[in-house]
């Protein structure tokens, strides 16, 4: 493969954009490659090579790089016509009708501008109306590039896990391991008085993709209500993806307090949001008085686009085909391992999938975990599989990034470039594009 443009452009890009990108996950290694245009499942880059694209936006685009017509002349017709007002437009409110409809938790939506801005608005909501200060977030969880979950460390202290963030702002932050039932309840047990709320994915989706083991979920939902703290699911990956248009939290029957919403919900353009009840979401203000405001949110364009993506998925059956290919692939590479790479593990769900090199797994699966792992206790692999962010974080994270990753793209298949983060099929992706990326697979592993 030549890359003479992206690595000419890189240049150019270095002297004008910090590390010459807008994202730091994009700046990968030696240089990107930059994208000229995407073609269904497929993008193609600025010197004509073509790969088969699991990015996928890092989540949002649930149809590919074409998305259906109704999309595209929906984002056409709202451009053209404005494209926004500072003044409200029917299509945020046939926008949050539906979402309000699908999602168990949400009977009220404010919409903002990312997925880090939801989770902001969540915080300072769940702080507001609790009168709390105290937040407990998952170590290795992902809530955006926001002040009170950038941090490190445990149940007994955290710092800002970058410069720029005061301490003092890790000081009302509890970060404790995801699956860990015990910890979280001697958490609460010490400053249940102080905490506003637990935030978490319900499948960690940016730490190799961690599934809940059975009953965890349920219990962050019970010491949250024992203790009159809120439990907010971070389903900004999660959100029309997994379990469809009722979200994971449909999927697994745990209903939230609120739900923070970004990436699909926009249909391929920046978005964010915050649903939940009623009478928890109507005190941002103007209704109550906990400030929120935003000179885009609730944009016409992103409404249409998301709104379309949602209908069209309510009507055809794009989770049926993306669910399948999903699992054909997954399913697929824990063959593939079984032979090369025993200690590996797959995980994911629904249309999500990643590969962790886990460094001492069984090659036994039991049946429900054939295709990902979801913690299954009498699973062969069952302590090996990653429970937490830390499981993750101790694999062979330099093979992954430096070798694997780049063996995959010299093969044609553009996969996120590091161990953490999830890769996605979209409804583009068809079987073909599925057994030429699992042949891949079984040269590259
Ligand atoms: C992507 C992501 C965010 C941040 O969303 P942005 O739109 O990038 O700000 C927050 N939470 C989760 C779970 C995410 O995956």
């Amino acid at each position: 493969m030549n890359h003479d443009e992206s690595r000419s452009l890189y240049d150019r890009a270095l002297s004008v954009l910090a590390g010459g990108v807008n994202s730091s996950v994009r700046a990968t290694q030696p240089y990107p490659f930059f994208v000229e245009r995407g073609d269904g499942a497929h993008v193609i880059d600025a010197d004509g090579n073509r790969y088969v694209d699991y990015v996928m936006g890092y989540g949002p685009l649930l149809y590919g790089h074409d998305a259906p017509e109704p999309v595209q002349s929906a984002v056409q017709k709202h451009a053209a016509a404005g494209p926004m007002y500072g003044a409200p437009t029917e299509i945020e409110v046939e926008h949050a009708e539906f979402v309000a409809r699908h999602v168990p938790s949400v009977e009220m939506l404010r919409f903002v501008n990312s997925g880090t801005e939801a989770t902001v608005s969540a915080v300072r909501l769940a702080r507001g109306v609790t009168g709390r200060d105290k937040i407990v977030v998952m170590q290795g969880g992902y809530h955006g590039a926001q002040e009170s979950t950038l941090v490190e460390g445990g149940p007994d202290g955290a710092k800002p896990s970058t410069p720029g963030i005061p301490s003092s702002f890790a000081d009302h932050t509890i970060p404790v391991p995801f699956n860990d039932e015990e910890t979280v309840r001697e958490v609460f047990a010490e400053h249940g008085e102080d905490i506003a709320a637990v935030l978490t994915e319900p499948i960690l989706a940016n730490t190799g993709i961690v599934h809940p083991v059975d009953g965890y979920l349920e219990a962050l939902r019970d010491v949250t209500e024992a203790h009159g703290a809120l439990l907010i699911f971070d389903e900004v990956i999660t959100g029309f993806r997994v379990g469809g248009l009722q979200c994971a939290q449909g999927k697994f029957g745990v209903t939230p307090d609120l739900t923070t919403f970004g990436k699909i919900i926009g249909g391929g353009f920046p978005v964010g949001a915050v649903g939940g009840k009623a009478e928890l979401v109507e005190q941002f203000t103007p209704g109550g008085d906990v400030f929120q405001s935003g000179t885009f949110s609730g944009h016409p364009v992103t409404m249409a686009a998301g709104h379309e993506y949602l209908k069209y998925a309510a009507e055809n059956d794009v989770y049926g085909h993306v669910d399948r290919l999903g699992e054909k692939l997954r399913a697929g590479i824990t063959d593939i391992l079984e032979d090369q790479a025993p200690e590996y593990t797959v995980v994911g769900t629904d249309s999500m999938f990643k590969t962790v090199f886990t460094r001492h797994g069984a090659a036994e699966r039991a049946d429900a975990c054939v295709d990902g792992c979801s913690q299954v206790e009498s699973c062969p692999n069952y302590d090996a599989c990653p429970k937490t962010g830390a499981d993750v974080s101790n694999t062979e994270t330099d093979r992954w990034e430096r070798v694997f990753w780049q063996e995959m793209k010299d093969r044609g298949v553009f996969l996120t470039a590091n161990q953490f983060e999830s890769q996605f099929v979209s409804y583009a992706h068809t079987d073909e594009d599925i057994e030429k990326t699992l042949e891949a697979y079984k040269a590259a592993l």
